[in-house]
């Protein structure tokens, strides 16, 4: 029994090959025993005819022998009827050896029996001409040979006929079986045409069988259902293959059945954990439909995971504010950002730091977000208490401060009376203190106006050069005083941008007055703006002393101040962190590059006001 697929694949090949053959030499074995029939037949009669032509011209010229015997000369007649008799018994033996026909014996012994008696009566003519004379002999001739010759003429005739008949007749057994021969090889063809179709068409469809029931069960187990087995008993190839292929999906069943368990186990241990966060949390995807939300995110905003999941997250919660700065944050490719927003719920306001994550796939394509509502309503309030106390304080400083200014400048214009130069010093040290106070009071009382959101913006389109321009005015002088080089740098056909005129100029002024504070004689401050995407950047470049390394991250942050023990504090350490309330309530960035005893650069960005170039 052949087991492998290549033995029978070759043994169909053997049979089809061993068929073809079969009708092959079948073929070629009926053209042969044709051919030799009809060389045989035709051969024997053709020389059966070709002896008794030569015979009946023999006696043929016999009798014209005996006719010269006669007549003309007994020695010239008889030398050429005894060399004719030898011609004709030559071909008479041929022939009497090569009898093919029924009846050609009989024939072959009257023809002998004629012949002889022809023979014998010549002699006896010799006879009659010797003792009678030419008249008698004549008559003899007449009488006698004459009708001998023509039996044995007509004999030999007959025989010829015979054989010609026999050669048509041969040659029609000859057509006949040609024919025999043809029918034969097609119907032998035609059996092993279909002989090899059928063994053909079998054992394909032995082989074929078990693969495409193999591919079946592939289709299906590729589809999903990894219980499908192939049930193929060959022991072939194929059957090795099946046994390999049921033991690779009971192996994925198996697989997929832990990895599925295991994988229930985590998600409902990370739901859990999504659930029993305090702050609000959602996950959209990437078309901003709601996956899931937590418990604490359905009590603030009054909503059911069941009702709002699979639906866009402004069907769900109609807060166009947040959503617009999900959806800018998501499409920034950020990968985190955040924004304080303030949410009402119930009678209560709530306060929440907006954090969007987004979650990228294995292949680092962006899938969806999360967004978690960290509750900062608390530190809101607090900080609100705080920004009033200061604000409060401040504006109680004010009026005595303005008092103690007052008083110093009276006392320095001397409206007093003279002083001397021990209380001159005296009263320049109160105004100078005095001076840092009253900016101190100022910029606290800004940075709570900015920070508890009473500070008012008045956005509209600007050309940024002009709002640079006048900020940087009344700079020149003192620069110049300085020895310090500013000066400003623009782009040309910068965009609108859109701002408050006003906020920005102080930012401005901020930015370089602390360049020309921390620089020294010979040093160079320049303002710069350039368009990048859809924004304008601003820029505030020195070559001063620089920041250390570490103060970098906090620089903005309220009352730093970089201790130098060579340099006099000579700021209030708010500057700057006003100056990031300003810019981030543009909706724009800022930051520090800095590099001791190198300089410094404060970069901002503002919106563009539209797209429209400026002409
Ligand atoms: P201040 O009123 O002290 O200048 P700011 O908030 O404006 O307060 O600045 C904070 C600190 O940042 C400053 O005390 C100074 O140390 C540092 N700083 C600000 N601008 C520059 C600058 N251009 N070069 C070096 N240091 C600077």
């Amino acid at each position: 029994m052949i087991k492998t697929l290549k033995g029978k694949v070759s043994v169909l090949y053997l049979s089809l090959v061993a068929l073809i053959a079969v009708v092959g030499i079948t073929a070629s074995a009926n053209l042969f025993n044709l051919s030799e029939a009809i060389d045989g037949l035709m051969i024997a009669n053709y020389k059966s005819i070709n002896a008794a032509a030569k015979m009946t011209e023999a006696i043929e010229r016999q009798d014209s022998a005996v006719l010269i015997y006669i007549n003309v000369s007994t020695q010239r007649g008889k030398e050429l009827f005894t060399a004719s008799n030898e011609e004709f018994l030559k071909w008479f033996n041929i022939d009497a050896n090569n009898i093919t026909e029924g009846g050609e014996g009989e024939l072959i012994d009257n023809i002998e029996a004629f012949y002889s008696r022809y023979i014998n009566l010549f002699l006896d003519l010799q006879e009659v001409l010797n003792k009678q004379g030419t008249e008698q002999a004549n008559i003899f001739y007449n009488d006698k040979i004459l009708p001998e010759f023509i039996n044995t003429k007509n004999a030999l005739k007959e025989l010829s006929l015979m054989n010609e008949k026999a050669m048509f007749s041969s040659k029609d057994g000859a057509t006949e079986h040609a024919k025999n021969s043809m029918y034969f090889v097609f119907g032998t063809s035609i059996f092993a045409t279909i002989l090899g179709f059928g063994v053909s068409r079998f054992f394909t469809n032995r082989f074929l069988t078990p693969i495409t029931q193999l591919t079946q069960t592939m289709k299906l187990v590729k589809a999903g259902d990894l219980n499908q087995q192939a049930h193929i008993n060959t022991q072939d190839e194929i059957g090795e293959l099946s046994i390999e292929f049921n033991n690779m999906t009971k192996r994925l069943q198996q697989y997929e059945q832990s990895t599925m368990g295991q994988l229930l186990v985590e998600k409902n241990k990370s739901l859990a954990i999504v659930k029993s966060i305090s702050d609000p949390l959602i996950a959209l995807d990437n078309d901003y439909r709601i996956i899931l939300l937590n418990d604490a995110f359905e009590g603030i905003f009054k909503v059911e995971e069941e009702v709002l999941v699979n639906k866009h997250f402004l069907e769900g919660i109609r807060n166009g504010e947040i959503f617009d700065f999900i959806s800018s944050a998501y499409k920034s490719e950020d990968e985190s950002r955040q924004k304080i927003f303030m949410v009402r719920s119930g009678h209560e306001d709530f306060y929440f730091n907006v954090i969007v994550t987004a979650v990228k796939d294995n292949n680092a394509k962006l899938s969806g977000l999360i967004a978690l509502f960290q509750n900062v309503t608390q530190l809101k309030q607090l900080e609100k208490i705080r920004t009033d106390f200061i604000a409060t304080i401040s504006h109680e400083f004010k009026t005595p401060l303005t008092s103690i200014m007052m008083g110093t400048d009276v006392l320095a214009d001397e409206g007093m009376g003279v002083l001397n130069e021990e209380q001159k010093q005296f009263v320049q040290a109160i105004r100078e203190d005095g001076e840092r106070l009253a900016k101190l009071v100022n910029d606290l009382l800004e940075l709570t106006r900015i920070e508890s959101g009473r500070a008012v913006y008045k956005f509209q389109k600007y050309a940024i050069d002009d709002i640079i321009d006048c900020s940087i005015k009344p700079f020149y002088q003192l620069a110049e005083q300085q020895d310090k080089t500013l000066y400003f740098k623009c782009e040309e056909d910068l965009p609108y941008v859109r701002a408050d005129f006003e906020k920005i100029t102080w930012v401005l002024n901020n930015l370089i007055s602390n360049a020309l504070k921390y620089t020294d004689a010979g040093d160079e401050i320049v303002v710069g703006a350039e368009a990048k995407a859809n924004k304008v950047v601003i820029s505030v470049k020195d070559t001063g002393r620089g920041i250390p390394e570490e103060y970098i991250p906090h620089i903005f942050e309220k009352f730093v101040q970089v201790k130098d023990g060579d340099f006099e504090v000579r700021g209030t350490g708010l500057g700057l962190a006003v100056v990031k309330e300003i810019i981030q309530a543009h909706s724009g960035d800022i930051w520090c590059e800095s590099r001791l005893d190198v300089g410094s650069s404060f970069t901002f960005t503002l919106n563009t006001g539209d797209k429209e170039l400026r002409t």
